[in-house]
């Protein structure tokens, strides 16, 4: 396993945490791909009956990385699933569409559909691919000190890859989420229905395994069939529909952005939508 996600089994739970504090853990594609083989061993570890993902250090994930000095986006890694081409070979909206619907949307919905229960213990930042990570979670535990946002309409794009907003956040408040670009805190994310429970940051770890024990104690496979359900009906509400959609959208986007400005984000790293938020 990489350094960028660490594995451990504590009882029935499987604690998965994203592993570059310096970075505010950041995802790059090596810390992606990490995360997708750790998930598979926990779904393969037949004692592992609930699934823990966490982020080391004082904040959860501040999204993709697009601006540290591991990131990778131009690196071919092993596919575990075919869903589309390796996009390093490809040039333009084809080598972007590739490396995202398999990094960010195709994988977002994979862990989504893993059939063990999964909970995001989530403290400090949640932004942007933060959020779809901590969404594509069954429940959340969000610390006292926990804030989200999704400021990517700062580089002309609506919203992150793994669309879940309308369905997370409600299209009122989701609107609002991306139109300002603000961030919410942790007691907002509960009133709205996004965070199962909010805790004091020095209770998170606890709550979250006495949350996890307490469903590992359910039988695994109606565990598995309720997950599904809940899922199934989620996309019965068009959240799959909507996704494949709007990752049109989105793509849209990127390509507006490379053909005007030479660049796909619009030429902004992390610093300038930082500037960009004030
Ligand atoms: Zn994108």
């Amino acid at each position: 396993m990489a350094d960028e996600v660490l594995y451990e089994r504590r009882g029935a739970l499987a604690v998965v945490t994203m592993n570059r504090p310096r970075y505010r853990n950041a995802q790059n594609s090596a810390m992606t791909y990490a995360l997708d083989a750790a998930f598979a061993r926990a779904v393969d570890d037949g004692d592992v009956r609930v699934i823990v993902l966490a982020g080391a250090g004082d904040h959860f994930s501040a999204g993709h990385d697009i601006g540290t000095p591991e990131r990778d986006a131009d690196t071919s890694f092993p596919r575990r699933a075919a869903i589309w081409w390796d996009h390093t070979d490809r040039a333009g909206a084809d080598r972007r569409y590739a490396r995202e619907i398999e990094v960010y949307l195709g994988m977002c919905r994979r862990w989504r559909e893993i059939p063990k229960p999964t909970i995001a213990m989530v403290q400090g930042a949640c932004i942007a691919g933060g959020l779809m990570l901590a969404w594509v979670c069954d429940l959340i535990v969000a610390a006292e000190d926990a804030f989200f946002a999704d400021p990517v309409l700062r580089m002309g794009i609506p919203g992150v890859e793994y669309f879940a907003h309308p369905w997370a956040l409600g299209p009122r408040f989701a609107r609002e989420v991306l139109f300002t670009g603000d961030r919410f805190d942790a007691r907002r994310a509960y009133e709205i229905g996004m965070v199962n429970r909010v805790v004091p940051r020095a209770e998170l770890e606890s709550a979250v395994s006495a949350l996890g024990e307490r469903v590992a104690a359910m039988p695994a496979f109606g565990l598995a069939l309720a997950k599904r359900a809940v899922n199934q009906c989620e996309d019965q509400m068009g959240m799959r529909a909507g996704m494949d959609s709007v990752f049109g959208l989105h793509h849209v986007a990127h390509a507006h952005n490379a053909e005007v400005t030479g660049n796909p984000l619009a030429g902004l790293d992390p610093t300038a939508m930082k500037k960009a938020a004030s």
